[in-house]
């Protein structure tokens, strides 16, 4: 309950005392998602409407999305399936990346947390990640010079390692957060990462309460997986920060689990935190939704609308903790729809208390 993100927000349109946000289904199991979103939503009298749009790799010569990105920049917020991205075709840019770059959502916020009672390899985690989400090597830019010779070519810039570490020390900040581990390789990539590294380095000096720390990538991957609550929260480029953030959703239970972020000056979209499409779960009821249904939850703190954001949160950690209601990635024998069932039975319980 204390995630609370820094910096100003526009205000967002309300028509009607109620929310009108984007809602991207995706592929894989995003629209069965979504679904069991609207179901939650509907059943609490959540003041949020959504505006649904397809943005799908198969919808060949459909400008889904330039209508996506149209979508949210009107709602200013969006709730988000991952899309499938080709690996086989050059040509093809991620619709993903492609978004969250023109959207400048240039921070991918994570809270990676044990739950007791899932089981997970080391308890009491505790760590916020904050990945850069718009440059480095997600940059795009790969040429093959001539046959047999390719450069990838890594962007990064002052401005925007400028903007990343403030929201990392403004969030810790903001948070009650003590510590910030800056993630690097800049005894190789002396230039980019060192860059990198001095900016948050110098801007460590403006928050004396916070302590602040570097480690190399490689050695941050060893620490997380060997002593994992050393960590309070971590600020990383773009790729390195993907890595590390898969590493720490595996470690507090893996990818059914975890929601992200994806936060800029203007827009927020909300998706899962490793943006998996998990198609070989789909369409069997057998997909965590806790991952999915924590988005909708940040979403709504994001809202203001703190009264449902709790309702639900703490109706799903009753399903979760209290009645183990677990699906298969948990160890358990539940179906997604068994939990989102129990989460609102739970709700139910919650008002009928309140009453
Ligand atoms: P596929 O998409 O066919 O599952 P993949 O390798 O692309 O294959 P991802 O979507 O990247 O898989 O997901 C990685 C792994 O995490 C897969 O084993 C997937 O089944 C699992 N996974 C993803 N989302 C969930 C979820 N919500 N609940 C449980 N398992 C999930």
């Amino acid at each position: 309950r204390t995630h609370k993100i820094p910096g100003q927000r526009l205000p967002l349109a309300k028509y009607g005392g109620r929310h009108t946000v984007t809602a991207l289904p995706g592929d894989g199991i995003g629209p069965e998602m979504i679904e069991h979103i609207r179901k939650i939503f509907s059943f609490c009298h959540v003041p949020v409407n959504f505006e649904e749009v397809q943005v799908s790799s198969s919808l060949v010569g459909v400008n889904d999305l330039e209508a996506a990105l149209l979508a949210i920049e009107r709602n200013g917020v969006a709730i988000k399936g991952n899309i499938e991205t080709k690996h086989d075709d050059p040509s093809f840019k991620s619709r993903n990346v492609e978004l969250r770059s023109r959207l400048d959502l240039y921070a991918n916020i994570l809270h990676c947390v044990t739950i007791p009672t899932v089981p997970s390899r080391h308890k009491d985690i505790d760590v916020v990640l904050i990945r850069e989400n718009t440059e480095g090597e997600y940059s795009g830019l790969e040429h093959e010079t001539v046959p047999g010779i390719v450069e990838s070519i890594k962007i990064v810039t002052r401005e925007k390692i400028e903007r990343i570490a403030r929201m990392a020390f403004e969030y810790a900040t903001l948070n009650g957060r003590k510590k910030i581990t800056a993630v690097h390789k800049a005894n190789i990539q002396k230039l980019g990462d060192g860059l990198f590294l001095k900016v948050i380095r110098d801007m460590s000096e403006e928050y004396k309460n916070i302590k602040f720390e570097s480690m190399i990538v490689d050695n941050a991957s060893m620490q997380l997986v060997s002593r994992p609550q050393q960590f309070d929260v971590m600020v990383m480029p773009n790729l390195y920060g993907n890595i590390i953030s898969n590493i720490a959703c595996g470690l507090v239970g893996g990818p059914g689990l975890v929601s992200g972020m994806n936060i800029g000056s203007k827009y927020a979209v909300f998706e899962t935190g490793t943006r998996n499409t998990g198609t070989s779960l789909a369409g069997k009821d057998l997909a965590n939704p806790t991952a999915f249904i924590r988005a909708s939850i940040d979403m709504l703190r994001y809202l203001d609308c703190h009264y449902h954001a709790n309702l639900i949160s703490d109706a799903l950690w009753k399903t979760l903790v209290e009645q183990r209601v677990h699906t298969r990635d948990l160890g358990g024998q539940h179906s997604a729809s068994d939990v989102v069932n129990c989460t609102l039975q739970n709700v139910e319980k919650i008002m009928e208390a309140e009453r």
